[in-house]
């Protein structure tokens, strides 16, 4: 069998007013993330760990922000069309395990639902999506709630 791991990161500003999308789902907060797709940074970070896996490059390569295509697009079809990706490889996904920045607010009642949104388009189980949030006890620009982190990682198998 042979193995591949990837990692991925990313950043987006927060701004008042904007949807804030993670890991596919909508959260309730006063700010959003300012972004050319929905702004799922969870979900960019994601793609970029199956693009690392990959060897493909990143999701910047692959969705150019220059491109009216993308503008405003549902990330979980930017997800989709990555997943499609490590398949036609004939990869298959063991684990998903993401780590979210943000200062506000709290995600822990929203977690299990972001593992069972992205459970099914990545073809694995919720048990094989582990989502953990933190904030950064205010310290730098998540603390000072001027933007969000996400550290993503993967294995593939085949
Ligand atoms: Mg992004």
């Amino acid at each position: 069998m042979e193995f591949r791991i990837g990692n991925g990161y990313d950043v987006h500003a927060l701004a008042k007013g904007l949807p804030m999308w993670l890991c596919g789902i909508r959260i309730d907060s006063e700010t959003g993330f300012v972004a050319h797709s929905d702004g799922d940074v969870a979900i960019h970070a994601l793609c970029d760990a199956l693009l690392g896996a990959l060897a493909l490059g990143d999701i910047g390569h692959l969705f150019p922000d220059t491109s009216d295509e993308w503008k405003g697009i549902d990330s979980k079809i930017l997800l989709e069309r990555v997943v499609h990706l490590v398949h036609t490889g004939g990869w298959k996904i063991s684990n998903v395990d993401i780590t979210i920045a943000l200062q506000r607010p709290k995600l822990a009642p929203h977690i299990l639902r972001m593992r069972q949104t992205l459970a099914p388009i990545l073809g694995i189980g919720t048990d094989a999506v582990s989502v953990k949030a933190t904030t950064t006890e205010r310290l730098g620009f998540v603390g000072r709630e001027e933007g969000c982190e996400v550290w993503a990682s993967t294995i593939i198998f085949k």
